[in-house]
């Protein structure tokens, strides 16, 4: 099939707008670097959340598809191995090259399936490209040690790739969390079997097609489809060595239990509560601006989103403007121009949603801003939900245990920099927090004593760029952190290390007799 097949409209010629699909196509899958229909009886539909029209029909994978993508990989694996680390970085350059010509492309993909706007869904396949161009360093980050040992006798430690391993990805960055993986998996040498979510596969799609048309070999990239029977497989599957993951607790913490269990490595990103401080002596037009944009950007469905505010001392008395902010802000179809924020995901989503803003209500907390019911005019059918501001939130109240990755800003009051520190210490997640103050001896002692791992000194979405790795903490990541997604973890975790330990001794210098005590190297 060609590869436009890819999409669920035609590929070259993607729609800029919500308009009905008239004829939708159903999302195949990719595997020896081909597009290939599914036999599956099972579909999921994806609607534009803009309109709640039908874009695709997602396959669920059937058995024999899941297998003959595990045996795609293992035929590929042994010449993929062999291929020099030369050839490798050549195809990570063009792989660069032809997501930065498919940028909108891509992001168009993302505005129709996942809602985003089409600027938003641009920084989405930014901060995924971002880490497909470090991983054009991988000559450089594949470097091993060696190590002159005893007499005559050294250690090196190789770095190789693992094998068949795979990846399952959530549906709120669409390119960038499929790019967290395709790069530094390749890149290293081992095979990839992507499940995108169901719920926007589009960008994954088109990350394949670019994928074969750089040059990655058959088998190296398959990318299969479905929900938890395909992540079952994958867990199960004994060929597949290791599992990256990214999504929420109940799926992550279930696939991490049971994939460590299989004996696989494991990596998994999981949920999110990220707290922002507010100090008096901010800077308050910048403060407000970040949580704004951090609250309400992406509709709240980012991991990093800011949450919730702790508004310490008298910076309570900004709330106004922060609403009068967030108020301001054009919820729209993701294609329309000045759009600052689109739907959620789902129906489903929005009403539990603001299921979640009901509850807040009825345990007390002040609806200062109440985005339930809203819709725009041109579009009645999305899944909207309006910029939420919470206030008078108490830690106890669902609106705060609970994630929920949604427009909504939920927001406590303390007096000290200290209570704020125990306050966001006490959440079970860790994941990103940010703190907005002046004073250089405040940012250091918050950020000396906060317990989440991405911490933002006036930055908002403190997310690192891939020389670094993302660092959540908590229960915002499986595994008490011992494996992170990109920069020099990302590398570990894709491969394993081999050493080899050799002698080489002329022949008047071997000893006469066996040694049977333990080498001491002396
Ligand atoms: P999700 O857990 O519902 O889905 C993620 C993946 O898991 C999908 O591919 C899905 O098919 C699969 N899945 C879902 N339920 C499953 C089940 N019961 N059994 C097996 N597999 C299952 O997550 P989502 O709604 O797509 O994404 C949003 C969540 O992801 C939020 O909690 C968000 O905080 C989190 N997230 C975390 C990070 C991070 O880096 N920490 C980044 C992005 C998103």
């Amino acid at each position: 099939r060609p590869a436009s097949a890819a999409l669920a409209f035609d590929a070259d010629n993607y729609p800029m707008n919500h308009e009905k699909i008239e004829s939708p196509k159903d999302t195949p899958y990719f595997i020896d670097n081909k597009f290939v229909q599914s036999e599956a009886t099972q579909f999921i539909e994806l609607h534009d959340p803009s309109t709640n029209n039908l874009v695709t029909r997602v396959p669920q994978s059937t058995d024999a598809e899941l297998k003959a993508a595990v045996e795609s990989a293992q035929k590929a694996f042994p010449a993929w191995k062999a291929t020099s680390i030369m050839a490798r970085q050549q195809i990570m350059f063009k792989f660069t090259q032809l997501i930065r010509e498919n940028w909108d492309r891509l992001a168009a993909s993302i505005t129709l399936e996942q809602g985003k706007t089409f600027a938003d869904a641009k920084g989405d396949v930014l901060r995924g490209l971002q880490v497909a161009e470090a991983a054009c360093a991988i000559p450089q980050s594949m470097v091993g040690e060696v190590l002159e040992v005893a007499k005559d006798m050294e250690t090196r430690a190789y770095r190789e790739p693992l094998g068949v391993v795979a990846a399952i990805c959530p549906f709120n960055f669409p390119a960038m969390i499929p790019l967290w993986s395709i790069p530094i998996a390749t890149a290293t040498g081992n095979c990839l079997i992507l499940k995108p979510s169901e719920r926007d596969p589009g960008a994954a799609m088109i990350l394949a097609e670019l994928a074969q048309k750089a040059g990655l070999p058959d088998g190296v990239l398959n990318i299969v489809h479905g929900a938890a029977k395909t992540v079952d497989f994958i867990i199960d599957e004994p060929a597949i060595k290791a599992i990256s993951f990214v999504g929420s607790n109940r799926a992550g913490e279930y696939i991490f239990t049971r994939g460590s269990a299989n004996g696989k490595r494991v990596q998994a990103n999981l949920g999110a509560k990220n707290h922002a401080a507010i100090l008096p002596d901010a800077n308050k037009q910048h403060a407000l601006n970040s949580i704004v944009g951090a609250a309400f950007g992406a509709a709240g469905q980012r991991c990093m989103a800011l949450s919730t505010l702790v508004m310490v001392g008298e910076t309570k008395e900004w709330l106004s403007e922060l609403a009068e902010s967030a108020k301001a802000l054009n919820v729209n179809g993701g294609f329309e121009k000045g759009a600052d924020l689109g739907p959620v995901i789902s129906p489903q989503s929005k009403e539990r949603i603001e299921k979640l803003i009901d509850s807040a209500e009825e345990e007390g907390a002040t609806i200062l801003l109440d985005g339930r019911g809203f819709k725009p005019e041109k579009y009645p059918n999305g899944n909207w939900v309006g910029p939420t501001i919470i206030t008078n939130v108490k830690p106890h109240m669902k609106c705060y245990t609970e994630e929920i990755f949604g427009p909504v800003l939920v927001c406590l009051n303390v007096d000290t920099l200290d209570e704020a520190v125990d306050l966001i210490n006490a959440n079970e997640y860790g994941n990103g927090v940010a703190i907005f103050t002046k004073s250089g001896a405040t940012a250091t002692a918050f950020q000396k004593n906060i317990e989440a791992g991405q911490v933002g000194i006036n930055v908002p979405i403190p997310v690192p760029l891939p020389m670094f790795s993302f660092t959540g903490n908590k229960k915002s990541i499986a595994g008490g952190g011992a494996s992170y997604f990109y920069g020099k973890p990302g590398i570990q975790f894709y491969t394993q290390l081999k050493t080899v330990t050799s002698l080489w001794r002329s022949e008047d210098a071997i000893s006469k007799a066996a040694d049977v005590a333990m080498p001491t190297h002396s």
